[in-house]
C-alpha cells in the first residue's frame, strides 16, 4: 500500500503508523535452537534479535495465539498455533 499524507502533524503520522503496525497480523520467533555458532555474536544475542523480527504472510491471518489454542492445550506445538522454520 502506498499513500501520501500532507498538511498534518508528525504525531498524526505516527499514530497512523502505530495503528497499521498493530493491524497487520505477524508471527514472531519464540524458540531458537542453535546447533553451531562460529560468529562473534553469542547465541542469546542472535536469538533475541531473531525474536524482534515480525514475520508476516497469508498463514499469519489464520493462526491462533498458542495460549488460546484448543488443539494443543496451549503447548504451542501444533499446526494451528506454531510454525517450524529450519
Ligand atoms: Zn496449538
Amino acid at each position: 500500500m502506498k499513500f501520501e499524507l500532507r498538511d498534518t502533524d508528525s504525531c498524526i503520522a505516527n499514530a497512523l503508523r502505530h495503528i497499521m503496525i498493530a493491524e497487520v497480523p505477524t508471527i514472531a520467533i519464540d524458540l531458537v535452537e542453535i546447533e553451531g555458532n562460529s560468529s562473534v555474536l553469542n547465541d542469546e544475542f542472535i536469538s533475541h534479535r531473531l525474536g524482534l523480527l515480525p514475520l508476516t504472510g497469508e498463514r499469519a491471518m489464520s493462526m491462533r495465539f498458542s495460549r488460546d489454542c484448543d488443539a494443543c492445550d496451549g503447548d504451542g506445538q501444533c499446526e494451528y498455533c506454531s510454525v517450524e522454520l529450519n
